[in-house]
């Protein structure tokens, strides 16, 4: 009840497509009972939870923030939501999210665009994770800077300002380029996206079946290895799973710092990056050596080919993926008879926004017979080289790699949507995307403040499947 009065305070910042009254209660209520009986399954019984409105669930509508699944009830649950149930969480709603996952900001929903917590004019006990930076008031905005908002980031930034502002104890978010780092970044969370394969993706809609990955987003790296720990490992259902059986991590409290390895990759600084976050950057490796680790510069040499690289792959396979969408099998349908040629082209003008419908024109334009080899197989071999300069770097005795999550603060909405989507994913995704490229495991956490009071986040990857070292050189950290 508490957590549905709170998705209520904080309503105005729109980070819920559907909130399931209904069903939550009833999911307490078992739960409830299951506690009463001696009966608990375990850590998480009865905690509430949140996913994005990507995720298929059961009897509840799945938008993907878009006109055309805005009538898209699943006949199945996606397997990690299935996970988190048999845990005996309480879904307690559908988060806001980009337009099927494209995007940065959370800006570009039909059900328009979700609002930073921080910064907003809601009272600061109710930014819950924030409670430790009570001392920035909000009266540090004036009434002009209120009404211009910060984004939440995206493209799971409902996801995000659900975690952060206590409405729920962890939310899942998925993360293409940075989807889930970058809205947990601006909202001042600690967000997760495993190595791709950990964590089954069926049931998630796919953007880019390559480079999608579950992620994760709660308010500490405790709580974020409990939600990993409940839905990572194999599924029949997704065979790109790793088919090993997946070992629960528990954190050790102090991890040998003297051990670690730390890779600062030089093209990691870029002009667009804030004198703010090029300190606290700076600022966190001496952390890292003043307590005995080894800090240091690294080369990522194909770091600037990455967004291009991104692009095209992410294009080819939109225009592949939302081929599905044709009127006949999910979501909307047009009205136009003459042809099915026609009612799939009025269903995908009717149905999809532009950044949608520009991405299918690429992505078809890049797989044209006598472009496949220029754009496509070039793409292919780009992020093989992206990918094997990770590895080179491993292969030098790297543990683990520290890196922005983003260039800035959460920038204020006038000023994100004056560029367009494509330009909004240059500098937004500049540090998260060569993660996916690579496969490999990343995690974003609040260091500090700007000065204007608003979080500032560093990320720090691992090898594949290095989860371990990854959480527990963010735990302590953190
Ligand atoms: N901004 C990127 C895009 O629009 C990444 C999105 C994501 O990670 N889902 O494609």
């Amino acid at each position: 009840e508490a957590t549905l009065k709170q998705i209520d305070r904080t309503k105005s910042l729109n980070a819920f497509i559907t909130v399931t009254h209904d069903t939550a209660r009833e999911h307490a209520k078992q739960s409830d009972e299951r506690l009463s009986r001696g009966e608990s399954k375990g850590e998480l019984d009865g905690i509430p939870v949140a996913i994005k409105d990507n995720f298929c669930t059961q009897g509840i509508l799945t938008s993907c923030g878009s006109h055309m699944l805005s009538n898209f009830i699943p006949p199945y649950d996606a397997t990690v939501v299935s996970r988190l149930r048999d845990a005996g969480t309480v879904m307690v709603g559908k988060c806001n999210l980009d337009e099927f996952a494209m995007g940065s900001g959370t800006v570009d929903s039909i059900y328009g665009p979700t609002q930073n917590v921080w910064g907003s004019d809601l009272p600061y006990e109710v930014a819950g994770s924030t409670a430790k930076h009570k001392s920035v008031s909000k009266k540090a905005y004036s009434k002009s800077q209120q009404e211009d908002w910060h984004i939440a980031g995206g493209s799971s930034g409902g996801s995000a300002v659900a975690v952060a502002t206590g409405a729920c104890f962890a939310a899942l978010g998925s993360d293409t380029g940075g989807s889930t780092r970058n809205p947990a970044a601006y909202c001042g969370v600690v967000g997760l996206k495993p190595s791709y394969g950990l964590v089954s993706r069926h049931g998630l809609i796919p953007l880019v079946n390559s480079l999608d990955v579950p992620g994760i987003i709660a308010r500490s790296v405790e709580d974020v290895t409990l939600i990993l720990n409940t839905i990572a490992g194999p599924d029949v259902n997704d065979s790109t799973t790793v088919k090993r059986p997946y070992e629960a991590i528990s954190l050790k409290d102090t991890i040998n710092t003297r051990a670690l390895r730390i890779g600062i990759p030089k093209e990691y600084h870029c002009s667009a990056m804030s004198t703010e976050v090029q300190d606290i950057w700076k600022r966190t490796a001496s952390i890292f050596e003043e307590s005995g680790a080894t800090v240091t510069e690294v080369s990522l040499p194909h770091t600037s080919s990455s967004i291009a690289c991104y692009s095209v792959l992410n294009q080819c396979e939109v225009a592949s993926n939302m081929a599905r969408y044709d009127g006949l099998r999910f979501g909307i349908r047009g009205n136009e008879t003459r042809s099915t040629e026609q009612l799939f082209a009025e269903t995908r003008s009717k149905g999809f926004n532009e950044v949608v419908r520009s991405r299918i024109l690429s992505g078809n334009y890049f797989l044209l017979k006598q472009n496949y080899e220029k754009y496509f197989v070039k793409a292919l071999k780009v992020r093989r080289l992206i990918k094997e300069d990770f590895d080179a770097v491993w292969n030098n005795n790297i543990d683990l790699l520290l890196t922005p999550t983003t260039l800035s603060q959460a920038p204020r909405f006038q000023e994100f949507t004056q560029h367009d989507n494509q330009t909004q994913c240059v500098t937004q995704d500049y540090c998260t995307q060569p993660a996916n490229m690579a496969g490999i495991p990343a995690i974003t956490l609040p260091i500090s403040l700007s000065q204007e009071g608003l979080p500032l986040s560093l990320q720090l990857m691992a090898p594949m499947f290095k989860e371990r070292t990854l959480l527990e050189a963010a735990l302590w950290l953190q």
